[in-house]
Formats: structure tokens, C-alpha cells, sequence
């Protein structure tokens, strides 16, 4: 039997003249990655991407080993762009044919089931059967093979689709949800500013969703911060990667900022002192790396840092948009989408962030800006953060594995 899986596209199918550059993209990121799992054409037509595994050879191409279908389905399901995900079957177009496919492969998709009903779809009018011909057929084939089984076309357990396309036609039965969004690099590409938390993670899956392709800069303070710190947060790039495809994530170390706010100013201001540093140095990554925005995981009154007043203060300082997509979500809902992304277990592991050392014991939660330039302007900034950008280095991850490193461990102990 000839198993392939469909894929449906999502929102691009609203895109008018520029419908095909979204298309591309999403053709192109589905075959990079089926690529991983064996030898498979890979077609876009109605709609509908189908992956169809190479058995032996095929178009150029020759299958050494067989395809791993289950590997295959999973990645789908990750990929931006598609909103659903089916396994189907690829029959010849002839009653036959589909009869032979309805009696074999049907049964182990129906498993359980209790009403079904039959969809079915002619693209290729020079078939025989009409569609509503083609439902009543198909549907007889499946009550006779399972008995137990009954038609309900208004609220079915399954719906069981039949189309005929213009090479071959297809059985499905249920689809699973896939990503949904939009292909990632259709959108730009942004800086996520990525701490160990839970919250900046999910920023950065929800910001590559809309298309957006992800590069990450996190600030670590050793040694007030230690190796496992970063190591956890190179974790959550891993994890991130699986969706967001490749990521660089840039490190700058911060420690003599921090050093030389907990010397000068006054306590109430650090964080917010640092978060403005954090915010140039964003700037000038984002400028030699060509990202059009920031994003954070910065949700409104969560911490003193977060309230309507001390983004202001730190949003001043940026010279492009930052995204902000947790902004008006609860943790609640912050931590449901990062258990579905599987980052959770990782950031709820208890390493320090550099946003918790020196931190005031009374932060300013309605901070006025000249107060804080004020406190600012004890500093010598210009230097500091030429300093700081000097530090950064790049880890370069790709599908889960940090591929490139450009500096070995900085903890000698
Ligand atoms: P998160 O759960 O993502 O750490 P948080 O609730 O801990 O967020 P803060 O520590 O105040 O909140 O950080 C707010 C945002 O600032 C983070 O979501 C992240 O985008 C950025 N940020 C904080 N610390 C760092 C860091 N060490 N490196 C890079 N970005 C950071
Ligand atoms: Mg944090």
C-alpha cells in the first residue's frame, strides 16, 4: 500500500498576488525537513502539500532505505504554515483501486469509531463517478466491511475523505492539527531576547508562528552566573529550534554593567538601569545580525519591571519595534503553551538569570524617566556598552543540537 501524508495549508490560502511567495517558502521548509527522514516527492497543488515516500526509484531520485513515516508525521505537525496533518492513502483512479484501499486501510483508521460519514471530492471531472456517487459508493464499501459502524453525517465520529486529484486518488480518515501560522521567514527576521524562563521561550515559538524567524541573544553576568545557567539556556534554543528552524544565539556577557550599576546608582533603579542597557545591546545585535524588531517575553504586570510605566522606560531606548506577544497573557496560559512546546521542564530549572542578581529590594514599579537617566548618567554608558558588545559569541542550533559553538566553556573550574 502507498501511504503518504497531506498537509493543508492555513492562512496563505487568504494571500492574494503574493500567494506564491508565501507558497514557496512553505514548500521549501517542508522539503528540508521531510528530507530528514528518507527519500520523498514532495507536491504542492489545491491547496495541499502530499509527501510521497520513494519507494526504490523515483524521479531521479533513489530510495536507499525506507522512509520513516512515523519521524515524517511528527515533523509535520511542527511545521509553520500547515493547519492540518494526515496520513493517507495513494490508490490508482478506479473503483477498484479505491475499493481494495477502503477494505484494507480503512478498518486499523476507523478503529473505535462509531459513525463515520464519506466526503469525497472530484477535481479530476473525468471520473465515472460523481461525488455524491462517489460517497454513497465508498460509504457501502465501509459499512460492509465494518459492521459495527454506522453513517451519521451530521456529527461524525470520523469523516472519511475520498479525493480524486489529477494523478492519483486519496483516502484519508481525521486529520491531526498542524502548527498553524505562517511559513517561518515569510515574516522578517526579529532578536528574541531569550532568559531561562518560561515566558521568553514561548515569545519566540509565538513570534517564528507568525513567520518570523527567530535569532536569540542572552545576557549572562559570570560569574555571578554560571556555565549551567547558559547551558540551560541553550537547552531552550534546542527545544525552540525544532519549530522555529535554525537559531544563532548570541551571548554578552554583562557582568561589568552590573558591577558598575551596583556601584554607582541607587539600589531602586537596577534592574531597570540594566534593562536599558540590555535594550542597546539588543539594538546594536539586532543591527549586525539584520533583525527588523525585538521580541520578549515581557507580559504586563508581572514584575516590577513589567508595569505599564517601567516598559516605558525601557522602550524608549529602542530604535525598531519590540514584540511583545505575551504581553496580555496570563502565566497560566504562558506556561500551557510552553508545556506544549516542551520547553517547561527546562526553564523551571532553578539556575540564576542575570536579572536575579543585585536586585533591589524595592524596585521602582512606577519609575519616572528623568529619575532614571538621572541615575544613568553616573555611568559612563557609551563605554560600557562597547565593552559588553565585544563579548558576545555565537552558538549556532540547529534541529535540537547545538551545532557550533564559537567559545568553549568560560567556567575553568
Ligand atoms: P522569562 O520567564 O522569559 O525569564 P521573566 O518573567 O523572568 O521572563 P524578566 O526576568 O523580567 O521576566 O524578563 C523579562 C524579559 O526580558 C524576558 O522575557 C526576556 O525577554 C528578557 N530577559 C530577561 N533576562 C534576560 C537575559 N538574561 N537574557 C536575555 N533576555 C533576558
Ligand atoms: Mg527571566
Amino acid at each position: 500500500m502507498n501511504e503518504i501524508i497531506l498537509c493543508k495549508y492555513g492562512e496563505i490560502v487568504l494571500k492574494g498576488a503574493n500567494r506564491k511567495f508565501f507558497e514557496t517558502l512553505l514548500l521549501r521548509e517542508v522539503k528540508r525537513r521531510m528530507s530528514l527522514y528518507g527519500a520523498a516527492e514532495v507536491r504542492a497543488s489545491q491547496s495541499t502539500i502530499s509527501i510521497d515516500p520513494i519507494v526504490g526509484e523515483g524521479e531521479g531520485k533513489t530510495a536507499s532505505e525506507p522512509f520513516d513515516m512515523d519521524g515524517a508525521y511528527e515533523e509535520a505537525k511542527k511545521i509553520f504554515g500547515l493547519v492540518g496533518v494526515s496520513r493517507a492513502l495513494k490508490v490508482e483512479k478506479n473503483m477498484d483501486a479505491i475499493t481494495a484501499g477502503l477494505t484494507e486501510w480503512i478498518p486499523s483508521h476507523l478503529a473505535g469509531m462509531k459513525t463515520f460519514k464519506v466526503e469525497a471530492k472530484r477535481s479530476d471531472k473525468t471520473f465515472p463517478l460523481n461525488s455524491p456517487e462517489l460517497c454513497d459508493a465508498c460509504g457501502g464499501v465501509i459499512l460492509s466491511v465494518l459492521p459495527h459502524i454506522r453513517v451519521n453525517v451530521h456529527n461524525p465520529d470520523v469523516v472519511v475523505r475520498v479525493e480524486i486529484r489529477d494523478t492519483a486518488a486519496y483516502i484519508h480518515a481525521g486529520q491531526d492539527k498542524g502548527a498553524g501560522g505562517m511559513p517561518v521567514g515569510s515574516a522578517g527576521r526579529a532578536l528574541l531576547l531569550l532568559s531561562g524562563g518560561i515566558d521568553s521561550p514561548v515569545a519566540g515559538y509565538m513570534m517564528a508562528k507568525r513567520g518570523v524567524c527567530i535569532e536569540a541573544l542572552h545576557f549572562e553576568s559570570f560569574p555571578y552566573t554560571s556555565d549551567r545557567a547558559r547551558e540551560k539556556v541553550v537547552e531552550l534554543a534546542k527545544k525552540m529550534s525544532l519549530y522555529c528552524g535554525e537559531i544563532h544565539l548570541h551571548v554578552i556577557s554583562v557582568t561589568k554593567i552590573q558591577e558598575a550599576i551596583n556601584e554607582m546608582c541607587e539600589e531602586d533603579y537596577f534592574t531597570l538601569l540594566l534593562r536599558r542597557f540590555m535594550m542597546r545591546l539588543a539594538c546594536l545585535c539586532a543591527d549586525k545580525y539584520q533583525c527588523g524588531a525585538l521580541v520578549t517575553g515581557e507580559s504586563l504586570g508581572q514584575v516590577a519591571s513589567q508595569t505599564m510605566e517601567a516598559l516605558g522606560v525601557t522602550n524608549v531606548i529602542a530604535d525598531r519595534p519590540v514584540f511583545r506577544p505575551c504581553i496580555g497573557m496570563d502565566k497560566e496560559e504562558i506556561i500551557e503553551i510552553s508545556r506544549r512546546i516542551q520547553t517547561f521542564a527546562t526553564s523551571i530549572e532553578p539556575y540564576e538569570d542575570c536579572c536575579t542578581v543585585f536586585t533591589p529590594r524595592h524596585p521602582r514599579t512606577k519609575p519616572v524617566l528623568w529619575k532614571v537617566e538621572r541615575e544613568e548618567n553616573k555611568l559612563n554608558v557609551d563605554t560600557l556598552v562597547k565593552e559588553a558588545f565585544e563579548t558576545l559569541y555565537t552558538i549556532k542550533i540547529s534541529r535540537g543540537e547545538a551545532v557550533s559553538d564559537r567559545k568553549p566553556a568560560i567556567n575553568a573550574d
